[in-house]
């Protein structure tokens, strides 16, 4: 796929990861549908691609929710005349230990509604996306791809029962839909990132950023545009399908 004119959406687009994909697509000529649910972030981060040069739109929408996705990738269409790439990014976390036990006793378990807010916006909100863009991709007879944005937690994190399972999940649905969609000229990837600079680990205290980098074999963390460079990169070879990408600085086993 050429990143010149393509429609990109992206979910989570309006900061973090999502919204340096963004800015690092629009550089390169991507159109992009930024999707996420805070209307100020959205405009800024829109504002931030148009400076590029490019088209971009915001859509507010929960992915969470079946209507919310079907309105607004139809919306898409309807916006930009075709849907070229999905990244499914939005995510959320939750994390609680699966049974906590102090001085000998349960202290507290992983809530029912811990497991399901992670499960609804990161695994069934990827469904849900990835289900809309690929109707979108097959009714416009175009070529197209879909990158789910996985973790290195998906291997099993501690304290992240929720949040593995789920991210597991999407790296599993982009093999599957990579199989079932090849037929129609649709691609599906993801990305496994390890510990990413972001607003989240700016705010970390510097002792526990500092240990948290010491065990990273390539002692930093990763930067936004690395894992945006490899959205790019994905979307740009058409023979890359149903596989996840690490990019975790060595530190996944
Ligand atoms: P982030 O800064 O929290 O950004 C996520 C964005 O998704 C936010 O703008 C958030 O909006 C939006 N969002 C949350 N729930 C949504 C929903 N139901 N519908 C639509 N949008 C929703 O996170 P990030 O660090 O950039 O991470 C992006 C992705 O990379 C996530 O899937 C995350 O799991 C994954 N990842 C990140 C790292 C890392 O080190 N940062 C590592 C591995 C994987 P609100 O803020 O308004 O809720």
């Amino acid at each position: 796929m050429k990143l010149q004119d393509a429609v990109v959406a992206i979910t989570g687009g309006g900061q973090g990861l999502g919204r340096a994909m963004a800015e690092f697509l629009a550089a390169r000529g991507a159109k992009l549908a930024l999707i996420d649910l805070n209307q100020q972030r959205l405009d800024e981060a829109v504002a931030a691609c148009q400076a590029a040069g490019t088209e971009a739109r915001a859509y507010l929408c929960n992915v969470s929710r079946e209507a919310d996705v079907d309105n607004t990738f139809a919306q898409i269409v309807s916006d930009f005349g075709r849907l070229d790439a999905l990244v499914n990014n939005a995510g959320i976390l939750r994390d609680a230990m699966l049974v906590k036990v102090k001085d000998g006793a349960i202290e507290k378990r992983m809530t029912l509604e811990q497991w399901q807010a992670v499960i609804d916006v990161n695994l069934t909100g990827v469904f849900l996306c990835g289900r809309a863009a690929a109707t979108h991709m097959i009714q416009g007879e175009n070529a197209g791809c879909i990158v789910n944005i996985s973790s290195i937690s998906r291997a099993g994190n501690v304290g992240q029962t929720n949040y593995s399972a789920a991210k597991a999940g999407v790296v599993a649905m982009a093999s599957a839909w990579a199989r079932e969609l090849a037929r129609y000229k649709i691609r599906a990837m993801a990305i496994a990132p390890g510990f990413i600079e972001t607003e989240m680990t700016a705010s970390m205290k510097p002792e526990a950023l500092e240990k948290m980098t010491a065990g990273i074999p390539a002692k930093r963390m990763g930067k936004p545009e690395e894992i945006a460079s490899t959205v790019a990169f994905i979307l740009e070879n058409d023979y890359l399908s149903g596989r996840v990408i690490e990019v975790d600085g060595a530190l996944r086993l």
